[in-house]
Order: C-alpha cells, then structure tokens, then sequence
C-alpha cells in the first residue's frame, strides 16, 4: 500500500544531561521500535531525521513528547512508500550542526526573528531585502529560492568566513536566511547578529514547512529541495515546478544527482540517465578509467567495451569542438 510510511525531521536545543548515555539509549529505544534514520545527539540538543510506519513513526512522536525536555519540539512530517533510510544510528556530537566557532552560538540566547512561511513570503518582496541560503553549494544548485544568494561553499563550517568575504553583500540590508529544516538557521541568524548585522530574520520551520503551508503553497522557491535520506529530494512549490538544476556534463535542466562511480571521488554530480551511461557515470576522465569504477562492475562491462565507449566519447567531443 502506498504511503504507509512517514519520514519525521525534527531538532530541538535544549540541554541534555549525560548526552553520551542519552545517544546509546536511544538508539537502543529507536530500533525497538522499528526505526530507520539518523539521529544527531549532543549536549546541546538532538536532530534527526528518521522512517518507519505510520505506527512507528506515532509511537516515537507520543514517547519523545512526554519528555519535558521535548515537549514542544516540532515534528515535519512526510508521507512515504518505504524506509528512507537502511539503517539507523544515533551519533553523539559536540554540536548538532558544525560551525566550530570560537565562542559558541546559544540559540537559546541569541538567534535571527523568527518568520512563519506566509512572512518570509512578504519579507522577500520587499526593498533592501537579502535573502541568504544557509546550505551548501550542491543543496543550492538542485532549488533555492528565487534570488537567494548562494554561498561558494561545501560544508557548513565554511559558512561564517565565507560571510565574512563577502559582507558588502549583506551590509545594510534586511537580511533573511533559511535551511532545509531549519536548525542551521538558528545558529547562523545568531551568528550574523553577533557579527553586527540588526535585522536579522530566518524562515522557522525551515523549507519544508514552507512547501507544505496551505497559503503560500511553496510559492516564489524554484526546483527540488535537497535532503540527505534516501529520497535526495522532495517537491516544495505546490504552484509551479522551474527547473535550476543543469546536467554537470551538458548543462540541460537537470534534478538527477547522482555519485561519481570512481569511489575515491564520489563526487554528487546532476546527470541524465543517457549521460549517466555515457560518461560511465565518471566526473572526469581519470574517475571514467579509475580501476575501481562502479559503473563499469555495475554493468559488467569488459575492458573492451569501456575502451568503445571511451573511444566513441572522445569523437563525440572532437565533433562538438568542431
Ligand atoms: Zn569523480
């Protein structure tokens, strides 16, 4: 049957006494009861993301409210065909998301105003407005928000220098930020009023909760939103569906990411089928030939055959160079 199944994401700060210990019960606790997912536990706070069943899902929600600590935390709550995830593990760590900051960020005590999906929407209408995305490079490139600013950046702990180069963007202006759940908001909008900027606003709930709003129906965002299960993606704008994504090897609209086949790269790359096979899914020249290719085990391909391939590709550019 389909959708019998939910993926939650939630997070909340708030401090957790003997964390360590917290991590492995539960851990212990999620697999009870069936879960999948990943979980984020440190001394600050927790943050997950995790599937099961309708059931499941119900049960966690029920036992983690009951918890004064988690009383009021949100759940985001997605419908789904299966687990979005193989497994499950709760990690312990000094900070739910990293930022390694000198002097740490207290959400608790310093954060950017909170906006509901419907005020973000105005906020972003109107002068002297900056709309800045919390995430990284490659979450950017598959949807963001119309005009957002996308910071050069891979992993969030860049974030803050990356500002930092680039502050006459940002100067004078009514500065909005948002993420994907909205947890590394919290920290970053703290983080801006710390550095001096005054108006400071992020999207509460994050993008999700804003594709799902009953009145702004995802409105004024542009292709997919990334995220990091199973899924890679989930729709946001109820209204309309632009494409930004471009394919890494032709530049055509684009939403398929894929890894790199050689396993020493990896590299997350936009790719059609067509140029999946074509490239034998490789970023460059040396992940197409790397001895390990996954494509080429994948598809049982003999020497011979990925040299044809290989050979054919080089024509195909000679051509194209004309
Ligand atoms: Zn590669």
């Amino acid at each position: 049957m389909k959708n019998q199944y939910r993926v939650l994401l939630y997070y909340k700060y708030v401090h957790i006494d003997n964390s360590e210990q917290f991590a492995a019960d539960h851990l212990k606790f999620c697999k009870e009861l069936g879960l999948k997912g990943r979980i984020l536990v440190a001394s600050e706070g927790i943050n997950g993301t995790v599937s099961g069943t309708v059931e499941q899902t119900e049960r966690y929600m029920n036992e983690m409210k009951n918890d004064p600590r988690f009383e009021d935390m949100v759940f985001k709550i997605d419908e789904a065909e299966g687990h979005a995830f193989k497994k499950m593990h709760v990690r312990h760590r000094d900070e739910l998301v990293t930022l390694r900051l000198e002097d740490d960020i207290d959400p608790n005590e310093l954060t950017g105003r909170y906006l509901e999906p419907k005020e973000f929407y105005e906020a972003m209408q109107q002068e002297d407005t900056i709309v800045v995305d919390a995430r990284n490079d490659y979450e950017y490139d598959l949807g963001h928000f119309r005009g957002a600013i996308r910071p050069d950046i891979k992993a969030f702990r860049e974030l803050p220098e990356w500002i930092q180069n680039n502050k006459e963007k940002l100067e004078g202006k009514k500065i909005l930020t948002y993420c994907t759940g909205g947890i590394r908001c919290e920290k970053f909008s703290g983080w801006l009023k710390k550095e001096g900027f005054e108006d400071v606003s992020q999207l509460h709930g994050g993008i999700v909760t804003y594709g799902k709003d009953p009145e702004v129906q995802g409105e004024l965002w542009d292709g997919q939103c990334y995220v990091f299960d199973e899924r890679i993606s989930v729709p946001v704008n109820q209204k309309e569906h632009v494409i930004v994504g471009k394919d890494y090897f032709t530049g055509e609209p684009c939403e398929r990411y894929v890894n790199c086949a050689n396993p020493e790269c990896n590299k997350q790359i936009l790719c059609s089928e067509e140029n999946e096979h074509r490239y034998l899914r490789g970023c460059t020249h040396e992940c197409r030939v790397h001895p390990r290719n996954l494509y080429v085990k994948e598809h049982g391909l003999t020497e011979e055959e990925v040299r044809e391939r290989l050979e054919k590709l080089n024509e195909e550019e000679q051509v194209a160079k004309g």
